[in-house]
């Protein structure tokens, strides 16, 4: 049966990193709004000129936009068998809008459905936020504080220099925090009604959350 896999959790939760694990372990597409939406900007889009709008102050893009970036993606052929979501959906409204996108798509056939929560003491996030850098890329994350490249500045997968993305500074990772509470917190209980969602503690090492992450994902 298709694997329709979305993920909630604060900004800089792991979701990034463990995601892009599962992808390559299941094989199916990783498909991450934020990312999406960086390459629009960095495409010069119209698209990703808005977005930028929106992402630069740390707030949700409009809901029509991203909705149809998502419905053109998910309905490309490597999402037969299933995919990933990262950062979609981040507010009831794109949750309404991606239950009437999937039911779309599959027509009649039947779908897994699961939203995984990364529940995780938030106290520590913003300091992991302001230490990530990433390679723009292989895609690659890192963190100066727990996993720093080997040498400083510079890709271990394929050499190129590292960024940090314009919006992982304090004060609109402040913003993204606050965005996350009003907007996207409430489909903790949304999907907890539904009876599709699955928690995992994502507190701890890569390690220790992947064995977490598995258990969810194949029970
Ligand atoms: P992320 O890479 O997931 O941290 O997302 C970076 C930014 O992209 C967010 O702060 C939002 O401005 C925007 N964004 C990502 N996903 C969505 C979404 N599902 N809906 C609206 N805006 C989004």
């Amino acid at each position: 049966m298709k694997k329709e896999l979305i993920f909630l959790g604060p900004p800089a939760c792991g979701k990034g990193t463990q995601t892009t694990m599962l992808a390559q372990f299941l094989k199916f597409p990783h498909i991450d709004t934020g990312s999406l939406l960086r390459a629009e900007i960095k495409a010069g889009t119209d698209a990703g000129k808005e977005a930028k709008l929106y992402i630069d102050e740390g707030h949700l893009v409009p809901v029509e936009l991203v909705a149809k970036i998502i419905k053109n993606r998910l309905s490309e052929d490597d999402c037969k068998n299933g995919y990933i979501l990262d950062g979609y959906p981040r507010s009831l409204e794109q949750a309404d809008a991606l239950t009437k996108m999937n039911s779309d798509i599959n027509r009649d056939e039947k779908a897994d459905f699961r939203a995984i929560y990364f529940d995780i003491d938030t106290d520590i996030l913003v300091e992991r936020i302001v230490n990530r850098r990433s390679c723009p890329k292989c895609g690659e994350i890192y963190n100066l504080a727990f996993k720093a490249p080997k040498q400083d500045g510079i890709c271990d997968k394929c050499g190129e220099k590292l960024t940090q993305r314009k919006d992982d500074t304090r004060e609109i990772a402040q913003e993204r925090f606050d965005t996350y509470f009003k907007e996207t917190a409430p489909l903790i209980d949304y999907y907890k009604n539904m009876g599709v969602l699955r928690s995992i503690d994502a507190n701890g090492s890569i390690e220790e959350v992947w064995e977490r992450l598995l258990k969810v994902v194949n029970d």
